[in-house]
């Protein structure tokens, strides 16, 4: 048993044990009065140890200190308070004492302590609106209180012509207060530090002496002897109570809902008094005192109309919120945040409304190589790019249709203008010529077109549209297309495609193949690229050229990627581990700029070579120079990669917008001549002038890596005359189908084993 449940326990004794006295006393009349006053002080003594009990040994918060430390001082002082009664009736029995004014003292501040404790326990309110509700609440529910007490209670003791000393007075007022105010504060107390059956418990000793008081207005003289034995004591039970209420309370969720009922209780309680005031014969006492009455409820009645006047706003208020966000809901699920455009929701709607009624054209348009910019130049580079271009659409479709964003650089108008499509169409190719954005960029778009008649489902309208803007991609982007009838084949196996990849990735369809890098004066193979072929079960070898866009836009690339790069890693170990170091030098997979922006391409690559055994000296990364141009984060990446010791080679090397700043921020080791310098390069030293040209770039490539220490490997080399031009243009290494076509890795074996033999000696 807790200690607290021992003070319930012993407060309970007493107030039975007085309860029991009474009855004898009634019955028998023996013994002195005075002992009735004797269990009254007996009875709070116990809880004041039961109050400290609590505090001592149950950990609180401040709050909840606070309020216990109050109530057990209040206990404290009603304890002295009523002693000093005793004190009075042992003196001057067998007369009834009148309370003395030192004990009126005491007990006074007991209860006003009391008060004070029970009025700082915070109610655990937050908008000033909902406060300010409660005030009213409470004020309504106080009033309600006071008008009953005062009107039953008080009026008729205090007319009853008894000679009530001012002490009993002051005290039996403070006891009203207390009991109203404490009622009609627990009802709103919903939870927090001090428990709130704690509070109420302790808020009911009002009740118990307010019932005395009762008792003593009702019964007068012969009331207040039952009063302090039935009644009194009870008020030290409610507090043990409230302490063992408390010390279980640590270990509860509180409850949250406060009350809502009590207002009403209190102007349903208000009437009860009027009722009587009214209904009571005119006398002598009735009509002044009902005054009071009246005017409460007078006040009750304004107070609720308050109430209902601020309860009435808010429900205006949040009634206004609530269409407000609904239809701020109703614009989000339609409309895309980026852009404001339509979405795709909006615009299936749309387009379905109007082919319920008639004909309906769709231009669909998509940004060409909108990944490029977001992989290279950032996400909010690329946000920015799609609000430039959402801005370019509106004002391009202009009156003649309704533009919408369907998905990430994917875009739409329903052209609302009969006849306007090719005019909307070309109005946008224009508006794009020129850089658009903050960030003055130059981006192409391909659109597709398509017209479909009155009662046409949405999705077959979009389907062709679709088509005919992946035609326009096919034929070289920046472009338009009007849908024409089997448009659809192509882009269907286009995207079947991607649907593929994921399976054949999963159902080991991919394989590599090494095409030999040589060296080209002695013909010996010092290196290998790593290149990608998928064997499709039904349609044979496919090439990465028609694979890879597809799993770069799919994402695809990047476990595809780190498979390549594995294989790569793995095979090249196994070479060194049979041909011994001087053999192949390094062996070179590609990789795409969307492995680059995996943040978890570094540890890939440390995991290859570490899993494989491969010196990281003997890994060459291909980067084609779009992936690796501008991005901070790329060039970390890189950066990373090529402190671990790994080399990076330069693909395609003349294509793209490559500038000498590139070079010198990127860490490349190796730069690999573009094949389409090579072609043709063996051609009339005289005359040919696009020979020449080639010849130029491809000397001054050679020139610029030899000035910046970079090693050259000669791309797409198909005959003997280029190795031998190239040779003279200072390329020392070369690739291509005339030293040798991609093969698999075990006629590659055979290759370096041949090798090895005939040069047994080589340097
Ligand atoms: P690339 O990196 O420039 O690879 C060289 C391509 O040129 C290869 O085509 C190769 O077979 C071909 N080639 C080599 N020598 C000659 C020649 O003398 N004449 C002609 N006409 N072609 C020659 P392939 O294997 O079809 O690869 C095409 C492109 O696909 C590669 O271009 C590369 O960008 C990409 N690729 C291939 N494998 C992978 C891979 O594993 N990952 C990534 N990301 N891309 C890959
Ligand atoms: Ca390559
Ligand atoms: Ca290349």
């Amino acid at each position: 048993m807790t200690r607290p449940s021992r003070h319930v326990v012993l407060t309970g004794v007493i107030v039975l044990v007085s309860i029991l006295w009474y009855v004898m006393w009634v019955v028998t009349g023996l013994g002195s009065v005075a002992v009735g006053y004797v269990f009254m002080p007996l009875a709070t003594g116990v809880a004041v140890f039961a109050a400290r009990a609590l505090r001592r040994e149950t950990p609180q918060d401040p709050i909840g200190r606070r309020f216990w430390r109050a109530l057990e001082i209040g206990c404290l002082l009603v304890t002295v308070g009523f002693a000093f009664l005793a004190g009075a009736a042992v003196l001057s029995a067998p007369i009834l004492p009148d309370m003395p004014l030192a004990g009126a003292v005491f007990a006074g501040s007991g209860l006003l302590t009391a008060i004070w404790a029970v009025a700082r326990v915070p109610l655990g309110v937050q908008s000033r609106q909902e406060r300010i509700r409660q005030w009213l609440d409470r004020t309504i529910a106080f009033l309600g209180c006071v008008a009953v007490l005062w009107h039953f209670g008080l009026l008729p003791m205090v007319t009853s012509g008894e000679q009530w000393t001012p002490a009993g007075l002051i005290i039996l007022i403070l006891a009203f207060a207390f009991a109203a105010g404490a009622v009609t504060k627990v009802s709103y107390i919903v939870g927090g530090p001090v428990d709130r059956i704690a509070v109420r418990a302790v808020a009911s000793m009002g009740l118990a002496v307010g019932a005395n008081a009762l008792l003593d207005g009702k019964y007068g003289y012969n009331g207040i002897l039952p009063g302090q034995t039935l009644f009194l004591p009870m008020v030290a039970l409610t507090v043990s109570v409230a302490a063992y209420r408390q010390r279980r309370a640590a270990a509860r969720p509180p409850r949250r809902r406060a009350n809502v009922w009590l207002p009403y209780l209190a102007v349903l309680a208000v009437d009860v008094p009027l009722a009587d005031v009214l209904f009571r014969p005119p006398g002598a006492d009735g009509i002044p005192e009902g005054r009071i009455v009246v005017l409460t409820a007078a006040a009750v009645t304004g107070l609720v109309l308050a109430r209902q006047f601020l309860v009435n706003r808010d429900n205006v208020r949040l009634l206004r919120e609530r269409e407000a966000s609904e239809a701020r809901l109703q614009y989000e699920a339609t409309h895309d945040a980026l852009t404001g455009l339509g979405n795709r929701v909006l615009f299936k709607q749309r387009l379905e409304n109007v082919l319920a009624d008639g004909p309906a054209t769709v231009l669909l348009v998509d940004l060409d190589d909108f990944n490029t910019v977001n992989d290279s130049l950032g996400h909010d580079v690329g946000d920015e790019l799609l609000i430039a271009f959402a801005d370019t659409l509106r004002i391009a479709t202009g009156d003649d249709g309704e533009p919408a964003r369907l998905a990430g650089d994917e875009f739409a108008v329903l052209v609302t203008t009969p006849g306007q499509d090719r005019a909307v169409a070309e109005r946008i190719m224009t508006a794009i010529a020129a850089p658009i954005s903050a960030h003055r960029l130059l981006v192409h778009a391909s659109a597709g077109i398509a017209s479909a008649p009155a009662g046409t489902p949405a999705s077959h309208l979009l389907r062709d549209a679709d088509a005919a803007m992946y035609t326009a991609k096919q034929r070289g982007k920046a472009n338009w297309v009007r849908y024409a009838a089997g448009m659809e084949k192509p882009a269907q196996a286009h995207a079947q495609l991607g649907g593929d990849l994921r399976r054949a990735l999963d159902a080991g369809e991919f394989k590599l193949v090494y095409q030999p890098i040589v060296h080209l004066r002695t013909g010996r193979v010092v290196g290998v690229e790593a290149l990608v072929r998928w064997f499709h079960p039904e349609r044979g070898m496919v090439s990465p050229i028609d694979f890879i866009p597809a799993a770069e836009r799919t994402g695809l690339i990047v476990p595809l990627g780190r498979w390549v790069l594995r294989e790569t890693c793995r095979q090249a170990a196994e070479w060194l581990a049979e041909f011994g170091p001087d053999v192949l030098e390094k062996a070179a997979p590609n990789v795409s700029v969307r492995q680059l922006h995996d943040p978890d391409f570094v540890d890939d690559v440390r995991a290859a070579l570490a899993d494989s055994g491969l010196p990281a000296g003997r890994l060459v990364l291909e980067l084609t120079e779009s992936a690796v141009l501008r991005g901070h984060q790329v060039l970390r990446v890189l950066h990373e990669v090529h402190d671990m010791g790994v080399r990076l080679a330069l693909d395609d090397f003349g294509t793209g917008e490559s500038s000498l700043s590139l070079l010198r921020a990127f860490p490349a080791a190796i730069v690999k001549l573009d094949k389409s310098f090579v072609d043709n390069i063996e051609l009339d030293e005289q005359g040919s002038a696009p020979a020449n040209a080639r010849q130029a770039v491809a000397r001054a490539v050679a020139q610029l890596a030899d000035a910046l220490g970079l090693d050259t490997v000669a791309e797409g080399i198909e005959n003997q005359e280029q190795a031998d031009r190239l040779l003279k243009l200072g390329y020392t290494v070369g690739q291509g189908y005339h030293l040798g076509r991609p093969v698999t890795a075990a006629e590659l074996t055979a290759r370096l084993a041949a090798q090895q033999h005939s040069l047994p000696a080589a340097a």
